[in-house]
């Protein structure tokens, strides 16, 4: 099983879509680990976006999502990593598919709504930049029947 690491930001915190993204994974079939409603500090969000470091949207990027609270989470499932970022969609919301949460909810790049972890590696980094260990919950769902095979 794989864990990874899916942040609403500001936007999607501000624009009431907390529900519908937990909903999402949930009835993927997902299991929630971890999950909490934060502000971001200016040191984590340069932490968490440091392979942007360079780029001209840095700053902005680090304003925004420091800018108002975000709903962090972790979700565990088989191939969590691949396919919770084909449920956020293309990074640019006028690009993502209709049916993706960002080709749902967003129109404009900056405002893209979700993050997801890229990658195992990201996964592990963000998941212990954003959560103690005691706040991930290990627990087994008999529904997990219902889910996978055997
Ligand atoms: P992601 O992994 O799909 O989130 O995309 P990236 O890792 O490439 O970029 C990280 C985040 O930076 C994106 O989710 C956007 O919120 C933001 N971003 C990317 N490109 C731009 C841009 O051109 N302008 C601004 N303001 N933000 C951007
Ligand atoms: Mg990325």
């Amino acid at each position: 099983m794989e864990r990874t690491f899916i942040m609403v930001k500001p936007d999607g915190v501000q624009r009431n879509i907390v529900g519908d993204v937990v909903t999402r994974f949930e009835k993927k079939g997902f299991q929630l680990v971890g999950a909490k409603l934060m502000n971001v500090s200016e040191d984590l969000a340069k932490e968490h976006y440091k392979e942007h470091k360079e780029k001209p949207f840095f700053g902005e990027l680090v304003d925004f999502i420091t800018s108002s609270p975000v709903f962090a989470m972790v979700w565990e499932g088989e191939n969590a990593v691949t396919v919770a970022r084909k449920m956020l969609g293309k990074t640019n919301p006028a690009e993502a598919e209709v049916g993706t949460i960002r080709g749902d909810y967003g129109l404009q790049v900056a405002k893209n709504v979700v993050h997801g972890s890229d990658s195992n590696e990201s996964a592990t980094r963000e998941i212990s930049l954003f959560f103690n260990e005691s706040e991930l919950v290990n627990y087994t769902k008999l529904i997990n029947d219902w889910v996978y095979e055997g």
